[in-house]
């Protein structure tokens, strides 16, 4: 090491300098020491190391540098803390941004159930030990028909736990063209391996038979699979066998059918079928033993994976080992139940449900929300261009691919000085942090998925993104 570097490291404010220092600085002060102390080591080590290879200049060896190095450190850390983020993106089931916010009424039993004990595993008649879950499953039952339910952590928890207790070491017959991926870490083909199961693909890409997998079948066959191509569709010159077809094969031969709807449409509604969207009611009609979907896609509820089927299929998976390692906690439960019990009737399911109410929100609506955002912003000074325009946006988190939904956007389009993708990071990295869209250079803001009461936050949002 240079004699000059030597120097320099030397004049690195000591530890309790810096410390002192901290207590004076109205934005660190009132952080806990045992968060600050580890954030102010692993800075000056920073220094040093990089002192010693001559890469850093003298100026950061002062104290109010440091400071704003920890500072900074501090923000960054605090970005990563879960909070509320208001979706100006215009996709609906956003699985990085939580996927279905949850009705009131699910909200207020999460509160009154986490507060305190609650009747979890406890049959409340007659003192002795009760089933996690079991209002929910006859809510379900009740809901779609099906004998029997099963509730577990999400829906990929479903598929292993099916393929577990159903084909572990045996075949599941799926059509090439449902070989899904799912936001890059839930690829069927892994999920198969993971769950013992060995896939035995037929047919090609765009068209499967019914003779593929009645030519498929074979002694070690447990299970005939239909995964809906949830976020994709595969169009034109294209055939698949129906949930009937395959469920009547399989029962001729001595299978099961395992239909996995992926999104979960619990009304009979002919906004889904308008969609090409199965709901769970007719896939169970159709004849599949079991089917499963999420709790948090089109149904509208928490993260769960919702399993349905024959009293004797739900009973073998419910008896898996496997079974207790992805059950659901308490808070899951509570908002689940909720939120079942507003599909009494489809009227209150779609007023109190956000998923659906947004879902079925008359274009109208949504632009009279454009224009009262593209009021507030008119009442800022700010230098940019604004204009709505009618757009499409779609349901996303993997449900009704092929079907575009109207909207209106706002776009602000920034000035010369501005970088866009500045501005966008400045609308994550704010309070209330928003998430847009990004036009070449303007912010395209989606009315589809912001509430009424956060139109004037969002219009504060961008007059301080814009005014840094
Ligand atoms: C979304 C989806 C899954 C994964 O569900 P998670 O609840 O996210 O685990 C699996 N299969 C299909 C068909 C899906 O659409």
């Amino acid at each position: 090491m240079k004699r000059q570097e030597t120097m320099q490291l030397s004049q690195i404010p000591s530890m309790t300098a810096l410390l002192a220092a901290v207590s004076a600085d109205s934005r660190l002060s009132a952080e806990p020491r045992s968060t600050i102390t580890p954030i102010l080591r692993s800075v000056v080590e920073d220094i040093r190391s990089r002192g010693h290879s001559g890469e850093t200049s003298p100026r950061e060896y002062e104290s109010a540098a440091i400071l704003e190095a920890v500072f900074r450190k501090i923000e960054l850390r605090r970005l990563h803390r879960i909070r509320p983020v208001i979706n100006a993106t215009g996709i609906l089931l956003h699985t990085g941004l939580g996927r279905s916010p949850l009705p009131e009424v699910a909200i207020e039993r999460v509160a009154r159930v986490a507060a305190g004990y609650c009747n979890l595993e406890i049959n409340l008649d007659d003192g002795q030990r009760g089933m996690r879950c079991s209002y929910a499953e006859i809510l379900l039952q009740e809901l779609t028909g099906a004998e029997a339910a099963l509730i577990v952590n999400n829906n990929a928890a479903a598929t292993l736990l099916a393929l577990c207790a159903l084909a572990e070491k045996k075949e599941v017959i799926v059509s090439r063209g449902q070989l899904i991926e799912i936001g890059g870490s839930y690829r069927l083909p892994d999920v198969m391996q993971a769950g013992g199961a060995r896939l035995r693909e037929v047919g090609t890409t765009n068209k499967t038979r019914i003779s593929d997998y009645e030519r498929a079948i074979g002694e070690n066959t447990a299970l005939i699979m239909r995964v809906h191509t949830s976020n994709y569709r595969i169009v034109g010159f294209t055939a698949a066998p129906s949930t009937p077809e395959l469920a009547q094969l399989a029962h001729r031969r001595g299978l099961l059918m395992y239909d996995d709807l992926g999104s979960g449409a619990m009304l009979d509604d002919a906004v889904w079928t308008a969609a090409d969207e199965p709901t769970v009611p007719q896939a169970l009609r159709d004849g599949a033993d079991l089917v499963s979907f999420s709790g948090d896609k089109l149904l509208g509820g928490p993260q769960a994976g919702i399993l349905l089927g024959s009293r004797e299929v739900i009973e073998q998976l419910r008896e898996h080992p496997m079974a207790r390692a992805l059950r659901v906690d308490k808070l899951t439960i509570a908002a689940l139940e909720a939120t079942l019990e507003c599909y009494v009737d489809s009227d209150t399911a779609r007023e109190s449900i956000p998923m659906l109410k947004s879902l079925n929100e008359p274009i109208t609506t949504v632009q009279s929300r454009a224009k009262r955002l593209v009021e507030q912003l008119n009442t800022k000074p700010l230098d940019i261009k604004i204009s709505t325009s009618m757009e499409q946006s779609y349901a996303g988190g993997g449900s009704l691919p092929a079907w575009p939904l109207p909207t209106a956007c706002v776009r602000c389009v920034l000035p010369r000085t501005q970088q866009v993708h500045e501005i966008a990071h400045r609308l994550r990295i704010g309070d209330p942090s928003v998430m847009c869209r990004i036009r070449d250079d303007s912010i395209v803001l989606d009315l589809r998925t912001i509430r009424d009461s956060e139109v004037g936050l969002l219009a504060t949002a961008i007059e301080s993104a814009l005014s840094h």
